[in-house]
């Protein structure tokens, strides 16, 4: 009994792959899981979108009505992905390395040394996004200012780059421009970029440094300098750069 019972449940589902083409040319791909119960059962759907997908789903539903509610899905999500390919396609995107669809942040490169992390609604992608800048004070605190200063400048009807420009009075560079100045994310310590997963988070305040470092380096770095001191989570000692003041604030264990 036991033997036939497990023969019974197999194959355990199939698996359906539909393509889907947005009203802006964009192409998009839905997997559907169909279990042993199908079609009592809705199939499982597996999408690459910002947002949740559930399809409404009858015993007598059709595979082609899955289809036409991730297309609707899709159309919903139109302006969002306007907004951010505009920003992957005029601007350095620092991270995600890749975006895929269901990406709602951008670390986008300001000059060097300098980024803003921006965090999309998509259901109001022409909003102010949360941007959360990146970079030594003296560059950071005006971007800041000029962004609670402008922020009545804020227009809905113009895109989210063209508003963060206007806020920021800045141009973001393109990564041509950026690369060919002596732009550098690396970090200062163990010299590269990415550093199990983790980007250089953390800068020299100094206005003639401004090198960026790991967390993880820098706190190794600091622990190990007989002059540092640690207060709580915040740790105190020297650039290995410039030698001047830099302070280290955990953002969690490391
Ligand atoms: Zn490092
Ligand atoms: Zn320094």
């Amino acid at each position: 009994a036991h033997k036939s019972s497990a023969l019974r449940n197999y194959p355990a589902f199939s698996i359906i792959r539909l393509k889907a083409e947005d009203s802006c040319s964009r192409n998009h791909l839905i997997t559907l899981k169909l279990n042993p119960k199908y079609p009592t059962e809705p199939p499982e759907c597996l999408v690459d979108l910002p947002v949740q997908f559930s399809a409404s789903w009858n015993p007598e539903s059709s595979l082609l009505s899955i289809h036409s509610q991730f297309l609707a899905a899709l159309e919903s999500l139109k302006e969002f992905w306007n907004a951010l390919d505009e920003i992957d396609e005029k601007t350095w995107v620092l991270e995600p390395e890749k975006p895929t669809r269901s990406a709602t942040m951008r670390r986008i490169a300001i000059g060097n040394n300098v980024s803003v992390n921006i965090e999309v609604d998509p259901r109001h992608p022409t909003m102010l996004p949360e941007c959360y800048f990146l970079g030594a004070d003296h560059v950071v605190n005006p971007l800041k200012i000029k962004l609670n200063s402008n922020i009545h400048l804020w227009d809905p009807e113009i895109s989210l780059l063209q508003n963060l420009k206007e806020v920021l009075e800045i141009d973001f560079p393109s990564r041509e421009a950026l690369q060919k100045s002596d732009f550098s994310m690396d970090c200062g310590i163990c010299y590269a970029y990415r550093l199990d997963g983790a980007i250089p988070n953390q800068v020299c305040d100094d206005a003639r440094c401004g090198q960026p470092f790991h967390e993880a380096c820098l706190y190794e770095w600091l622990r190990g300098l007989p002059s540092s001191r640690q207060s709580f989570n915040v740790i105190f000692g020297e650039c290995p750069y410039c030698n001047k003041q830099i302070t280290l604030k955990l953002s969690k264990k490391v």
